[in-house]
């Protein structure tokens, strides 16, 4: 299985990953934990290219193509050979953060992000998307905390509220066209509760 945890910043996805990779060990299965972007030697080079700030920001469509070409490689040579020798891959963000953050904030246009999602991933899809909803205001406001003083605010956490509204809304825009497919669990209570509730979600949907 491919289980995805997605959700705006601050609302606890790395910890929630870790977690939940090591409830599913204690249960007796093979998991892996990643992360895009990154998650292979090269995806993590492109992360570098993308987040440092230390070079000139992309325009909106070299940016989804540096995601992209970061994700071809994170499937081709980690999510794909653990899926085949059975592991369940937990990934932090995936398609849905691009849908959001490259569609939504960078305005890139829907075709053009349809095409590339289609080329990247081909059949490899989440069986499960966890969407972490979090208030806005409560998301900055960890977001904010868990910055060390001195470390400069990255792009998206120095925009305002409403970009953050935005992004919240899109992933529930997202979870409400493909209930199937996505779980929204509620992540403003502690983490031992929104661990919980996604154990209890990845158990029925697709342990049972
Ligand atoms: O999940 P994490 O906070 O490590 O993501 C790093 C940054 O990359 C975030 O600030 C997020 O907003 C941004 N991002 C993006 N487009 C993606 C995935 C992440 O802009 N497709």
């Amino acid at each position: 299985f491919l289980i995805t945890l997605e959700g705006g910043e601050g609302v606890g996805k790395s910890t929630q990953v870790r977690r939940l990779v090591a409830r599913l060990e204690a249960a007796g299965r093979r998991a892996l934990a990643t992360r895009e972007p990154g998650g292979s030697a090269k995806a993590e080079a492109i992360r570098g290219l993308l987040l440092s700030g230390a070079v000139a920001p992309f325009g909106p469509a070299a940016e989804a193509l540096l995601f992209a070409a970061a994700r071809v490689d994170h499937l081709d040579r980690l999510i794909r050979p653990a899926l085949a020798q059975g592991t369940i891959v937990v990934s932090d963000r995936f398609i849905d953060s691009t849908r959001v953050y490259q569609g939504i904030d960078r305005r890139v246009e829907p075709r053009f992000l349809v095409a590339l999602e289609t080329v990247t991933v081909g059949a490899t899809r989440p069986d499960l998307t966890i969407i972490l909803d979090l208030p806005s205001a409560v998301g900055l406001a960890r977001a904010a905390a868990r910055r060390a003083p001195s470390a400069i605010p990255d792009r998206f956490e120095r925009e305002a509220l409403a970009f953050h509204d935005g992004l919240r809304r899109g992933f529930l825009t997202i979870a409400a066209a493909e209930p199937d497919r996505c779980a929204v669990v509620d992540a403003e209570a502690s983490a031992d509760e929104a661990a919980e509730r996604i154990w209890r979600v990845v158990e029925t949907r697709l342990l049972t």
